[in-house]
């Protein structure tokens, strides 16, 4: 089987210590994939030297809406340095959140649509976030609806299938992470089921949330990803090896993998 972990924060300090026993947990149950997500500058530069020096890891660069508040266009300049390495294959994460407190969502919204133009002049794929924010996401789609389709990834998607066929119109990918599997997601298992299979991901969100049936066990790892893998395939009926199969091609193309890049 072959898995691919399409969201990772592998540099949190609950993974770090022990990061080649994690991969190599992950290796064991087929992971060939890892993308490690920064979320500000150092976590950023952290996710670039994990993918320099692991292969199989591959770095994706942004400034997460949470920790937006107060940056500057000299960081700004420092992200687009970091983009330029050959290791990065994607921006993010970026979004939306309206949980967290920590940024004023007008400032978010500027960043946001930073990222985005990033994104589309480099011809990246986009990581989103959205927490509590589906009507918000949805409207920014539809902002900036003549620029789209863009490439990219709604993250952990926890949403209804009214933001994610708008997001699958846009040209979107839906990722799916441990909350898929929780007893009570009757309703985003029946988004999943929905979603069609070229545009499905899968992640973990590591250290975060992981799936059942070890729900609570933290952390999570990349390994882990094998649990939501088979929740989804049996919660559209199908193989798990072809879903398997399927996911990790979707995030090959999406992230513009070579076939034969190198695995974990
Ligand atoms: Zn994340």
């Amino acid at each position: 089987m072959q898995l691919f972990d399409t969201h990772a924060h592998l540099y949190d300090s609950s993974l770090l210590p022990q990061l080649n026993e994690v991969l190599g947990r992950a290796r064991e149950v087929g992971v060939r994939g890892v993308c490690c997500i920064g979320t500000d500058l150092e976590t950023s530069r952290q996710a670039v030297e994990l993918a320099r020096s692991h292969s199989g890891v591959h770095a994706v660069v942004g400034f997460q809406p949470n920790h937006c508040h107060g940056l500057t266009d000299a960081d700004w300049e420092a992200l687009l340095q970091l983009v330029d390495d050959p290791t990065v294959v994607g921006i993010g994460e970026t979004g939306l959140d309206r949980y967290w407190k920590d940024c004023p969502f007008e400032e978010q919204w500027f960043w946001f649509e930073r990222h985005w133009g990033l994104a589309k002049s480099r011809d990246m794929p986009l990581v989103i976030h959205m927490r509590d924010c589906e009507a918000d996401i949805v409207h920014f789609i539809e902002e900036h609806r003549k620029d789209w389709p863009i490439r990219g990834i709604m993250h952990s998607f926890t949403g209804n299938w009214n933001t994610a066929s708008k997001a699958l119109d846009a040209g979107m990918h839906i990722s799916f992470a441990g909350m898929v599997t929780f007893k009570a997601s009757d309703d985003l298992r029946s988004v999943a089921r929905r979603v069609p299979q070229d545009r499905l991901l899968i992640e973990t969100d590591s250290p975060y949330l992981s799936p059942e049936p070890l729900r609570g066990r933290r952390p999570n790892e990349p390994g882990r990803v094998l649990h939501t893998l088979r929740c989804l395939a049996e919660t559209i009926g199908v193989s798990a090896d072809l879903l398997a199969e399927q996911t990790t091609r979707n995030a090959v193309e999406l992230f513009r993998l070579d076939e034969q890049f190198e695995s974990l």
